[in-house]
């Protein structure tokens, strides 16, 4: 056992799909020495979480908070909250994230309907409003920023045909929030659940989510128990928000400390400058990989401006170039999923990442290795 090193892995720049660099405060928070979870000073830093966090959703919604786990788990406690068994779901699908909300429906034991895009397409307003004159599903589900492809699905015309149909709408936000505009309120989210390891830049481990007075309704009128036990928001929300704050699981406090330093410096930086820092930076790559002759898989409208998802020129072998990089340069970036594997990359500048000096890193290396 002595013969262990001491952990000290080679500082890496992470430009792949997630996690993204870590902003030293954030670190410096996670060392922060530990409080009880239920001393009255960690109370005071959940409400500073929930208010913060609100702030980035955008919304006054109530029951705003952050689960335990990753993104997947966000995903999860969305779904295993809203769907008893023989509810149905529409979900929209176009690509890896869509799918594993297929997966999550059907082991809810509710009804799925999916509505397909082809992968590096937005879904259509006009195909889910075809599917819901066939179907009547309590909820409609879909990604908003398709971290496998690069896809920034607009959803303000779905929201209104979902909540004109009787449904929720549930949306994932784990690449999106942090980086590009996400509006709970005015975009009519009913549920919505995200990641801290993408444009957030804290390391991965919790996943903020957010529910509306309807969504909250559904679950106060559930028939049948909610069949995971950590995620049953009837339990959770006792510890999160209520006069009498009562013992669930033991909050994971070095995480909630990092989450809490991380949004504090968005606030600081300003949500707008943020978001604009994204723009201009995913504008500086795109210019450079034009001129190296990568080509874009998305068209330019639909672009996510935090993962960019570019075609290898076809002479180039791609997995021996990443691994290059990451061997070279300490640079990190990711591979295709799915049918995309060894033909695309995916190129990340999420939170922490996305700095002028990270992209022009990139491009240097890229050419030396070319
Ligand atoms: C990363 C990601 C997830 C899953 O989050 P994990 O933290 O890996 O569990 C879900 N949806 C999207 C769009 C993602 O990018």
């Amino acid at each position: 056992m002595s013969e262990n090193k001491e952990l000290n892995p080679t500082a890496r720049f992470l430009m792949g799909p997630g996690p993204s660099d870590v902003h030293p405060c954030v670190l410096k928070a996670m060392a922060t020495p530990l409080v009880g979870h239920l001393d009255p000073q960690f109370i005071e830093i959940m409400d500073g979480v929930k208010d913060m966090l609100r702030g980035l959703f955008r919304t006054e919604n109530d029951l705003t908070f952050v689960v335990s786990a990753t993104g997947s788990a966000g995903m999860e406690t969305c779904f295993v909250n809203l769907l008893e068994p023989g509810d149905e779901a529409l979900v929209c699908v176009n690509g890896v994230f869509g799918n594993r909300m297929c997966d999550i429906v059907e082991r809810c034991g509710a009804k799925l309907v999916r509505v397909d895009a082809p992968w590096g397409q937005a879904i259509d307003p006009a195909q889910v409003k075809e599917a819901l004159g066939k179907c009547s599903p309590k909820l409609v589900a879909i990604v908003h920023a398709e971290t496998s492809t690069g896809v920034l699905q607009p959803l303000e015309e779905i929201s209104e045909l979902s909540r004109n149909a009787g449904a929720l709408f549930l949306v994932d936000a784990v690449t999106s929030l942090g980086g590009t505009d996400v509006r709970i309120d005015d975009w009519g989210i009913d549920a919505v659940y995200s990641g801290t390891q993408k444009c957030i830049s804290a390391p991965p481990g919790l996943s903020p989510v957010s529910f509306s007075s309807r969504a909250v309704e559904v679950m106060d009128n559930r028939k049948t128990k909610v069949q995971s036990w950590y995620l049953d928001l009837s339990m959770v929300r006792k510890y999160w928000s209520g006069a009498k704050r009562a013992y669930h699981h033991t909050a994971p406090i070095s995480m909630i400390y990092g989450f809490y330093e991380a949004m504090r410096l968005i606030f600081e930086e300003g949500l707008e400058e943020r978001f604009e820092r994204h723009r201009r930076n995913h504008e500086l790559l795109r210019d450079g990989l034009d001129d190296l002759g990568f080509e874009f898989l998305v068209a330019p409208q639909l672009r996510l401006p935090m993962l960019n998802a570019v075609k290898v020129p076809a002479d180039v072998d791609e997995a021996a170039v990443r691994r290059r990089l990451l061997d070279e340069f300490n640079i990190e970036v990711g591979g295709g999923l799915g049918d995309f594997a060894g033909k695309l990359w995916r190129i990340g500048l999420m939170g922490c990442s996305c700095t002028q000096n990270h992209v022009n890193m990139l491009l240097m290396a890229i050419r030396r290795i070319f």
